[in-house]
């Protein structure tokens, strides 16, 4: 689908399963389990699903997924095989490999976000997307290299340090326009500096939600993760992000829903609930 000058569309980077009760905070599974089924150990599926932005010259990657460094332990707590993470296979489908990746907007360092920036090349670990350009909050990166204590389990260091060691990591200072015609969108309730792509088009423009609103489920404003670093802070990032949405008629990319990708919204009485589904 088209947003000004770019081609968006959604690339498939693995599946893993979370615990249901973290993705969904203080509700109820009676409630959420409506949503989104649990298996008998309370795990959900949830997708690693990036947005590639292809344009203006640029084939830009937002998120790389989990990737395929993960420890057998990690492996087995997010039910991740060998068959799970498949990123090349998901830009084989638009005819690219690694190598066409021009630029990697990170939106956040927690591994199942940042893992695929960074592969194992005779026995290094490297860029995993070799000519490109990678882009993280400064707010963030900091916050990845000295985390808070409950933080520090969703950081791992080979997934970032290897791309500042290369001289490939620009750190941006709060919101700008990267490119001409996407802007970055800066929260902080997730984690510090947690950074959205805005890919704007004349009638409707694409907002890469990431984990401020991972499925399509998490659009009610209580309706939010355990894993969130300031509760109260996401709630009122929410809702502002929310009335933009609605008002500029923006498109919600879920990078974690198990089924739909993105979506519009639409106005229910005082609330804001989910439109009409989106195939990128
Ligand atoms: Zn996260």
């Amino acid at each position: 689908m088209k947003f000004g000058k770019y081609e968006c569309a959604a690339v498939e980077l693995g599946d893993f399963l979370l615990d249901g009760g973290a993705m969904f905070g203080v509700v109820p599974k009676m409630l959420w389990e409506k949503k989104i089924p649990a298996d008998n150990k309370n795990l959900i599926p949830m997708k690693a699903r990036s947005l590639l932005i292809r344009g203006n010259g640029r084939n830009i990657l937002v998120d790389a997924g989990p990737g395929n460094k993960l420890s057998e332990k990690m492996k087995k707590i997010y039910g991740i095989d060998d068959r799970s993470i498949y990123a090349g296979a998901g830009l084989l489908k638009y005819g690219l490999t690694i190598n066409d990746i021009t630029d990697v907007i990170i939106t956040h360092l927690h591994f199942d976000h940042a893992g695929g920036s960074t592969s194992i090349r005779e026995k290094k670990t490297v860029p995993a997307f070799p000519y490109a350009k990678y882009y993280i909050q400064k707010t963030q990166f900091e916050a990845a290299v000295n985390p808070g204590p409950g933080e520090a389990a969703s950081f791992t260091g080979d997934d970032f340090m290897p791309l500042k060691e290369s001289g490939v990591l620009n750190l941006l200072d709060g919101p700008c326009e990267l490119f001409s015609g996407i802007e970055i969108l800066v929260t902080d309730g997730h984690t510090k500096g947690q950074q959205h792509p805005l890919v704007k088009g004349e009638e409707a423009s694409l907002f890469f939600c990431a984990d401020l609103i991972p499925t399509s489920a998490h659009i009610p404003l209580s309706w939010r993760m355990a894993y969130d670093n300031h509760p109260l802070t996401i709630i009122n990032e929410k809702s502002e992000i929310l009335s933009r949405a609605f008002k500029e008629n923006w498109i919600l990319f879920f990078e974690h829903d198990p089924v739909t990708a993105a979506a519009y919204i639409k106005q229910d009485g005082k609330n804001i609930v989910i439109g009409k589904t989106v195939t990128l």
